[in-house]
């Protein structure tokens, strides 16, 4: 292989990709919104259905970005927690259990979930963190209780102690109009290993108890209430796991250096367990009014400095857990001007693209789906077709043809030119 330092970038509109909507005359919101940038990297280049787990299998944000950075999700996956955890910047120690959390509503009354993201907050949830942890330093003592905000109603509780297990349920009921889940062990546990799951269980639905006592008369609800708005009265951990052993993302792949801009404490996450470095974008918010030209700045000036970027531009996602097409139609034009500034910026004659999404977030089904993803790659190397648009239907007839998501770093570097010939 002749040496070059062509560089590769990874755009991910976030839940993206989706399905046919009734009230957009049966087009999807790709096709219903107004992508000249997108247009143009499928026009220039190559197209390809990605499947980013396996053909139906749907998956979260975590395991689809792992595996889009080539590490086998079925293989490494522990958890959601301990990404989300490591993103917020709480540092996992042998033997922690870490659970993604949300700040919820619940009826004050019967404990029914009446919103599993409290209104999505657009302020710092971290008082309302800070007070339910001192409360349990008072009242928990089999285990230190950390917890941290995230973005809106996400949290990261970690509990560090001794004998712990992460595999217990879920207490968010994933529902509404129903109260939250007991925390207890999973089942198929050997009789040690269900001891330890059981102390977890019980201190995990102690801090609820914890939390549902301290949170109603906080402040921040205290306010709330004047404003006539719902409270935020319970917290919902789910996701159980413990700290992910992988191999760095420099090491799995010959001396590349990678860096991710990405918007979620989950996803960051994963970058401090893969060793690539965060790249921080001050008016990146991870919501809808984030600041995509300033996120599309940061990636040009950062593939001076690195082998390959991954960026992932989180609206999208937002709009399609809503169930609101004209939210998530909004989104993807963001990440169209993200993708239109790029496409002015960048030298083409040394950079190759993939655009694309992590996973469906279809508007008809308010969660992730299976389905495939539309992609396009467009820059050095790239073989064009005869795909003229960025959409579900025209990527099926693209010429890179049908990939995984563990494909992809095989695919941008043999376009890049800087992938070993397997054989003589
Ligand atoms: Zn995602
Ligand atoms: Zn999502």
């Amino acid at each position: 292989m002749e040496h070059n330092d062509n560089r590769m970038l990874i755009m991910l509109g976030d839940g993206m990709s989706g399905r046919d909507v009734p009230s957009l005359g049966g087009r999807t919101t790709i096709e219903a919104a107004n992508t000249p940038a997108l247009d143009t990297v499928a026009r220039l280049g190559a197209s390809a259905l990605m499947y980013v787990a396996g053909p139906g299998q749907p998956i979260g944000s975590d395991t689809s970005h792992m595996a889009l950075l080539g590490y086998d999700p079925f293989a490494y996956y522990r958890g959601r927690g301990p990404l989300e955890a490591r993103g917020v910047g709480i540092e996992l120690q042998p033997g922690d259990v870490a659970f993604r959390c949300n700040f919820a509503t619940i009826d004050e009354r019967t404990r029914n979930v009446i919103d599993r993201r409290a209104g999505r907050p657009q302020f710092s949830t971290q008082p309302l963190c800070e007070a339910v942890a001192a409360a349990c330093r008072e009242e928990i003592d089999e285990a230190e209780v950390i917890f941290e905000a995230s973005v809106e109603h996400r949290a990261a509780l970690v509990l560090r102690g001794e004998g712990l297990d992460y595999r217990v349920t879920d207490v968010d009921p994933h529902e509404e109009g129903v109260p939250p889940a007991e925390c207890r062990p999973v089942d198929g546990l050997s009789p040690e290993d269900e001891k330890r799951a059981r102390k977890t269980a019980e201190i995990v639905n102690k801090f609820v108890a914890v939390a549902e006592r301290v949170l109603p008369d906080h402040e921040i609800n205290v306010k709330l209430r004047e404003e006539g708005k719902p409270i935020i009265n319970t917290v919902l951990p789910r996701g159980a796991g413990e700290a992910v052993a992988l191999p760095p993302f420099s090491q799995t792949h010959e001396g590349l250096r990678g860096a991710m801009v990405v918007e979620v404490d989950l996803i960051r996450g994963l970058a401090a367990y893969a060793d690539m470095d965060l790249i921080d974008v001050p008016g990146a918010t991870g919501k809808r009014d984030t600041d995509e030209l300033a996120i599309a700045a940061a990636v040009a000036e950062s593939l001076e400095r690195y082998d390959i970027i991954l960026c992932n531009i989180k609206a999208p996602d937002l709009g399609g857990h809503d169930r609101d097409p004209e939210q998530k139609i909004e989104a993807i034009e963001k990440v169209d001007r993200a993708v239109g500034y790029l496409l002015d910026t960048l030298d083409w004659s040394r950079v190759v693209m993939m655009i694309g999404a992590d996973h469906c977030t279809p508007v008809t089904v308010g969660n992730h789906t299976g389905d495939a993803v539309p992609v396009a790659f467009h820059g050095v190397g790239v073989r064009r077709d005869l795909v003229e648009r960025y959409s579900e239907r025209e990527a099926a007839c693209g010429g890179v043809g049908q990939i995984l998501g563990c494909d992809v770093l095989t695919v941008l570097r043999n376009f890049a030119g800087r992938i070993e010939k397997f054989g003589a």
